[in-house]
């Protein structure tokens, strides 16, 4: 009983901080839309690479109003973000794309959520932003489309009731849906970038599944190792 009180003291406080997130904007608090104009120029309209093990565009720096406007979209549910981070994910995809030398279709590959996120949140944030991204990419000129080919898989998972070749596609924390991606230029997709560890296993876990990388795009990431 105490339990469920709980639930619901905490399901209201998010419901009611999500109101008040979808009625100001989230880089200056003012009152009127969830990103005023003045904050919206203040995102940067260039995407940069960055020298990781993997070719990686961000299209921000992870900090700022940027870094604002994704945290309220994942963790607060103001879905009406998800055009404007689709909008900078895009920019840093057509980068990845036009450093490219092939010229196949783009295939966005998003890097799943954990189970636990997926459940708190109710939806993938990053596939949200992807199907954004790939529209405005193609708006552009260049077919792109989302697949969403990888797959988050538990400890338990890992090794349990697969057959030899379903184990070859697993890497670490991740597997491979099957899918015609081999004719495709792939671009792995995720929100936010920093350390690098996640994404470079996610591409591993592609790699060993016989589908090869174009490079990795993302929303923003933490400062640049160089
Ligand atoms: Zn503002």
């Amino acid at each position: 009983m105490i339990t469920r009180f709980v639930q619901v003291v905490q399901t209201s406080a998010r419901e009611y901080s999500d109101v008040i997130f979808s009625r100001q904007c989230v880089g200056c608090d003012r009152l009127g839309k969830v990103i005023c104009d003045n904050c919206r120029s203040l995102i940067p309209t260039l995407a940069q690479q960055r020298d990781a093990h993997y070719e990686l565009w961000f299209g921000a720096p992870y900090e700022s109003v940027v870094r604002e406007m994704i945290n309220a979209h994942k963790d607060h549910g103001v879905r009406a973000l998800t055009q404007d981070l689709g909008m900078v994910l895009g920019r840093a995809v057509w980068s990845a794309a036009m450093s490219s030398s092939t010229t196949r279709p783009i295939v966005l590959v998003p890097i799943p959520p954990h189970a636990t996120s997926l459940q708190r949140r109710g939806r993938d944030t990053v596939f949200e932003i992807a199907m954004k991204a790939a529209r405005v990419v193609s708006d552009r000129g260049m077919p792109c489309s989302v697949a969403p080919s990888l797959i988050r898989i538990h400890e338990t998972q890992r090794s349990a009731g697969k057959s030899v070749s379903e184990r070859r596609e697993v890497h670490g924390s991740f597997g491979v849906r099957p899918g015609k991606l081999i004719l495709s230029r792939v671009i792995a997709v995720d929100d936010i970038v920093t350390t690098g560890a996640t994404t470079n296993e996610a591409v591993r876990a592609l790699q060993a599944a016989g589908i090869g990388v174009d490079s990795i795009a993302c929303i923003a990431s933490t400062a640049a190792r160089r």
